[in-house]
């Protein structure tokens, strides 16, 4: 891996205890895990989703890096970071109208040498045109909307291990294509529980993708929830952003409003519901990305 793991874990610990104060009889212990800690761009699960698919792609030959996703994507703004350490070049094909002003992850993307590619979201999901785009490059190897890949569940194995895991009941993680969440349940131990917190509304295809990846290999039970997305993937209402300010006022954490805003809230709404089990100990991975944010205006939030 380009950012040496092993070592931000010895110089810092990745684990944090929440005082949660929860019911009389509940007894509930909460950690996070803080791989929003490891690197402030390449943050969070993409370390881990784009190690071994890079790693595909270099042994292959494979000079440049193609994928794609919107204008605040965590997912694009770690593939030209790390492509760029690499020394790959990377494109990202952005789902946009391209009279849109480059935001500003969008000019970090850039600036790290990523050449962006605009569709419309129209075009988006028309294979053809995908392909015309593909074929301009030589030696390019592509990576699927948000890394969503085999390789990418394998490098999510690795992130369970960071910790001494086995203690945990249950570990809660954002979902988005659920790559992350695979690699979880392939790495978890039988007994424990995955609970995966949608970002998207109505995704009724996640279950079926998720599988996919599992490929009918031994995991532990994943359960997802898709009662907290706060009205579609990157809807940020009021009460989700009162609530990222004040946890972030109370625990020092700042979450995201796509992603790991939304697990946290929907981790206190759980625990108050006693959908966790009396003496459950809570793992909460903080898959890291902030990029989201960067769509606010400024002073929305405290942090
Ligand atoms: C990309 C991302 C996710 C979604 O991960 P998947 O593996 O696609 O489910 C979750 N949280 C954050 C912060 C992300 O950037």
């Amino acid at each position: 891996m380009i950012i040496d793991i092993e070592k931000i874990i010895a110089q810092q610990n990745l684990l944090q205890k929440l005082p949660y104060k929860t019911g009389i009889n509940q007894n509930i212990i909460v950690d996070v895990l803080r791989l929003d800690k490891i690197d402030v761009v390449a943050s969070g699960n993409k370390l881990f989703k784009l190690d071994i698919p890079l790693k595909k792609a270099v042994d292959n030959n494979c000079t440049t890096i193609i994928t794609t996703g919107g204008p605040y994507s965590n997912h694009l703004i770690a593939t030209a970071y790390i492509c760029k350490t690499k020394g790959l070049h990377s494109v990202g094909i952005v789902k946009a109208h391209h009279t849109m002003k480059l935001t500003p992850t969008l000019q970090d993307c850039t600036t790290f040498g990523m050449g962006l590619i605009f569709m419309q979201p129209t075009d988006f999901n028309n294979k053809e045109k995908l392909e015309q785009v593909l074929k301009k490059y030589d030696n390019s190897f592509w990576i699927d909307m948000g890394g969503y890949s085999e390789g990418g569940t394998e490098g999510c194995t690795k992130i369970l291990p960071l910790i001494d895991y086995k203690k945990y009941t249950h570990i809660i993680t954002a979902v988005g294509t659920g790559t992350t969440l695979a690699g979880l349940s392939l790495s978890a131990l039988k007994h424990q529980k995955i609970v995966g917190i949608s970002s998207m509304k109505g995704n009724s295809n996640l279950q079926t993708s998720i599988e996919r990846l599992l490929n009918s290999k031994p995991h532990a039970a994943f359960e997802l929830i898709h009662d907290f997305n706060f009205g579609g993937f990157a809807k940020h209402p009021s009460a989700l952003i009162d609530f990222m300010n004040d946890f972030y006022e109370q625990y020092d954490i700042p979450t995201d409003i796509v992603y790991t805003g939304k697990v946290f809230y929907a981790v206190n709404r759980l625990i108050e519901a006693s959908y966790f089990p009396p003496n459950s100990k809570l793992l909460v991975i903080h898959t890291g990305g902030l990029q989201g944010n960067r769509s606010l205006p400024i002073n929305t939030l405290v942090f």
